[in-house]
Formats: structure tokens, sequence, C-alpha cells
């Protein structure tokens, strides 16, 4: 067994074992459910993260990944992924207990973490340069390199999957990691260390570490010591995180917030909207950056679309994430906090709550699953980022219309079609400014579809191949033959 957890201490895995935080500092982390104790986590500051930082460097010095046969470094991530499988059980319980979500989407994070290791293993030995034709004098042709040290903060909402999304193709190139957990629910990311572990992946070559954010997330970013950062979070600490990117001028990848819009045309089925709508705002209590935040909906089926997500909403069963419920609480009281301030606004700003609108009377921090409709677009809640089980309703009545209010945010991740008209889907997907369109589906696609923001959503891609490239740099070699 790993020694990842003792006496109720989560640790942190740095260089290939298992350590407590500075001056034995510590994190209590809750359950939002019932706001019972889950367990500590040791809490890493300046001195482990130079221990971690020397470890990186090292591992990278010594090509520990990078030196090693790409296959064989696709069968050591093939391997981390059935290690990820063997440990989901156990995981998903204590993601379940520290996020709050549903104990199936707890196991779905680490199917997904496995399923990235697979993805990234099986392209280990595919990142191919190309040969560039200079006339008979010359053989020119680039190579991808590795950065060198990759720091990758996570945030809370799936801290596993999302961990894993950028740690894989990171590995897959031949980078040594730097994972930051996030400090609200950082025990089931420290115990993928142990898949790392039991996987046999090479000293220093990953650390997991777990600290706050502004303390041990800003020192990982500002480290002269980092070659590239991975930021997936809120929009003001990723521009944070920026400014010291931009003072040791180091390539950067940032995937943060989003107020993304469904759009509801009048052949849309109502159905598949619905359906749509229950896993694109209610799943993980709406803590999702690509959540269907707003439904812009053709006024010639507006007050039926609302009445039938009113009523999904009012319908959905209540309860703690381990009793399999359709609607969990959020993360933390700080956050129901600002969700249902923010919603409040909703009601001055002239919109109209057809379901929910406030915080459940109960243990834990449930927010009642909210439909908001007749949402003036330029109102704080359709233009700031929620981040809970809140949606806005608003309807639209030309094409050109929907596509102007769509696009109207400072954000961009994604964005939805639903029409049963596929020559417009494609005119209007076009339209949109977003990182990716579902059609007919919210969330459709997978660990293979480039996922990413445009504006103040972030930029680079993960996912899929394109995201491997944000974790390689392109070398020219240039050959004279003359001589
Ligand atoms: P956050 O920005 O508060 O925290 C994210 C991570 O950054 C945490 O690990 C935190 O400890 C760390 N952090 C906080 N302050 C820091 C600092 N000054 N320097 C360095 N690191 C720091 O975000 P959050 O509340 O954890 O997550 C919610 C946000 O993340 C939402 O805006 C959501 O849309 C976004 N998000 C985006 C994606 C995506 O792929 N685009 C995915 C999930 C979440």
């Amino acid at each position: 067994m790993s020694d990842f957890i003792k006496d109720g201490l989560a640790r942190n895995y740095l260089a290939g074992a298992w350590v407590e935080g500075d001056d034995g500092a510590s994190i209590a982390v809750e359950d939002p459910g019932n706001q019972q104790h889950v367990a500590d986590c040791a809490k890493a500051g300046e001195a482990t993260l130079a221990k971690a930082l020397d470890a990186a460097r090292a591992s990278f010095d010594r090509g520990d990944l990078a030196d090693l046969n790409p296959s064989a470094r696709g069968r050591l991530m093939i391997r981390i992924a059935q290690e990820i499988r063997a440990i989901a059980p156990e995981g998903a319980q204590l993601l379940c207990r520290e996020s709050g979500k549903a104990l199936s989407a707890a196991h779905d994070e680490f199917e997904e973490a496995a399923q990235y290791f697979e993805y990234y293993g099986g392209v280990a030995d595919k990142i191919e340069g190309k040969s560039i034709p200079l006339g008979p004098d010359y053989v020119d042709y680039t190579v991808f390199e590795p950065y060198g040290v990759s720091a990758q903060i996570v945030p809370w909402n799936f801290p596993v999957s999302i961990a894993a999304r950028s740690l894989a193709p990171s590995m897959a190139a031949g980078n040594a990691t730097i994972v930051k957990s996030p400090e609200l629910d950082p025990i089931a990311l420290a115990l993928l260390g142990t898949a790392l572990e039991r996987a046999e992946v090479p000293a220093g070559a990953v650390s997991i570490l777990n600290g706050i954010g502004a303390d041990l997330g800003a020192r990982l970013a500002a480290s002269s010591e980092v070659d590239q950062i991975v930021f997936t979070g809120s929009v003001a600490t990723g521009q944070h995180i920026l400014r010291s990117a931009a003072d040791n001028v180091v390539p950067s990848l940032m995937e943060l917030g989003g107020k993304s819009a469904a759009v509801a045309f009048e052949d849309a089925d109502l159905e598949t909207l619905i359906s749509s709508l229950k896993s694109g705002i209610f799943y993980n209590a709406g803590q999702v950056c690509s959540a269907m935040a707003r439904v812009l909906v053709h006024r010639s089926i507006y007050d039926q679309a609302v009445e039938r997500a009113a009523e999904l909403a009012n319908g959905l069963r209540v309860g703690h994430g381990l009793d399999e419920p359709e609607h969990t609480p959020l993360v933390s009281a700080q956050q129901l906090e600002r969700v249902e301030a923010l919603t409040s606004t909703a009601r001055q700003d002239g919109a109209r709550v057809a379901a929910g609108g406030a915080r459940l009377d109960r243990a834990g921090y449930f927010m009642a699953p909210t439909i908001l409709a007749d949402v003036d677009p330029a109102s704080r809640v359709a233009q700031e980022e929620i981040f809970g089980p809140v949606t806005c309703f608003t309807p639209f009545d030309t094409e050109a219309e929907a596509i102007a209010m769509a696009n109207g945010t400072e954000f961009g991740l994604v964005a939805g079609i639903f029409t049963r008209d596929l020559t417009r889907a494609h005119r209007v997907a076009r339209k949109l400014r977003a990182g990716q369109v579902f059609v007919n589906e919210w969330f459709a696609g997978g660990i293979s579809t480039p996922f990413g923001g445009v504006g103040k959503s972030g930029f680079g891609r993960e996912k899929g191949l394109e995201a491997l490239y944000n974790y390689v740099r392109t070398k020219n070699i240039a050959i004279s033959l003359k001589g």
C-alpha cells in the first residue's frame, strides 16, 4: 500500500517519495455535502517547492523521460492508466467527499484521467517533425523538443481529470512536471501520485504538491526554474500568472472561465435541449467552465422552453454525492455566498426567477437549481461567470440577433446550437466566438477533441493531438551539403 496518507494526513508526492509540508503545516479539507472534516493535507510551501524544482530539473537533465525510447515512454503511460483504474474506487470515494460531486461523477474523473494517459501514451512515438525542401545543397528538418520543467496549476472543479489532461501530454512530450493541486479538494489528486509510483515513473519526473494558490501557486508560477506554465482556473488568477510568465518570458497555456451560450432555433427539438440543459448546467452543480450558462431561445418556443427548464430544475433529486443524487452542493461556503449574491442581482436587473434563486435550507453548501428568465443580455448575471447551477434564458427573434448575443461577452469558451437545419448549424457555428461549438448535444466530443478559449476564456488548446503541441517547441536543423 502506498504511503500517500499517514495518520489522517494526505501528503505531497515529491520526487517519487511521500513528504510532509513545510514545518508540518497542513490544510483541513471539508466535505461540502455535510460540512464534516474529511482529512488534512500536508501543505507545501517555499522549501518543498524548491526541492520539487530541483528534482524536476535533475530529472529533465538526466533525460528520464525525454531520452526514453518514445515507445517505452508510451508504454509507461499506458501502465499509469492501468494503475489509475486500480485506484479509482478509493479515489472516487475521496473525491466525492472532498468536492461534493456525485460518486459516479468522481469515478468518471478517474476513468477520464486513465483515458488521457492511454491517448497520449499512444502518440508518444508519433510526435513527428517534417523535412523542408531547400534545394539539392541542403537537408533541413524540424524536431519537437520538450520545454523542460512544466508547472501546472489545477482548479478544484475537476482536479483529477484536469490534472491528467495536462500532465499526460506533458509527459508524452518528455517534460518534467510539477502539479499544484487545488487547496479545496487536493486529496484525490494527491492519491494520483500512487498510480505514478506504482507505474515506476522516474523520481522527479512528476511531483504533485498541495498548497495555497496565493503562496505555493504564485511561487511556482514566478519561479525562474520553470520553462512552461499551464494554468486552468479563473481569469483573475490567470492574469496574475501571466504577469509572472511575462517577467520570466515563459510560454503559457491559459484555460480560463466562460459564459457559454446555447442558441435554440425555432426548429430545435425541445427534448434534446432540455436533456442537454440537465448536464449542461446542473452536472457538478454547474461548476464547469464550459457550462451552459446562457440559453438563447427563439421567441416562438421560448415560453415552452422556460417552463420545461423550470420543471427540470424543480424536479432534480438533491443529496450528498455518496447517495448519487442529480444535484450536488457547491464546493465551499464562499462559493455558495458568491453564487447566491450574483444570482440575487438578477431580480434587480429585471429578470424573472422561474426556478430556485437562493440556497437550499439544509446542511451543506447547496444552491437551488436556478432558471432565470427574461434576462437582459447586458446585465451582470448574463455577463459574469456564476460557476453554479444557474442559467439565464433570453428570447431572440432573428439569427443575427442570436449570434450577436451569444458573442456578446468577454468570454468565448464553448457555444451550442440546437436546430434540425444542418445548413444553419454550419453557418452559425462559424460565426460563434468560441473554441468549441456543440450541435444538438451539449458536451458532445471527448478527450480527443481540442478544447480551449477565445478572448478572456484563454488561449492554447487542451485535449486531442492539438494539445500535444503546447508541450513542445520546434527546433529547425539546417545542414549544408556543399562542402
Ligand atoms: P482559481 O483561479 O481560484 O484557482 C485555480 C488554481 O489556481 C488553484 O489551484 C489555486 O490554488 C491556484 N491559484 C490561486 N491563486 C493563485 C495565484 N495567485 N498564483 C498561482 N496560483 C493561484 O480558480 P478556481 O476557483 O479553482 O476554478 C474556477 C475557475 O476555473 C472558473 O473561472 C472556471 O471557469 C475555470 N476553469 C476553467 C477550465 C478550462 O479548461 N477552461 C476548467 C476548469 C475551470
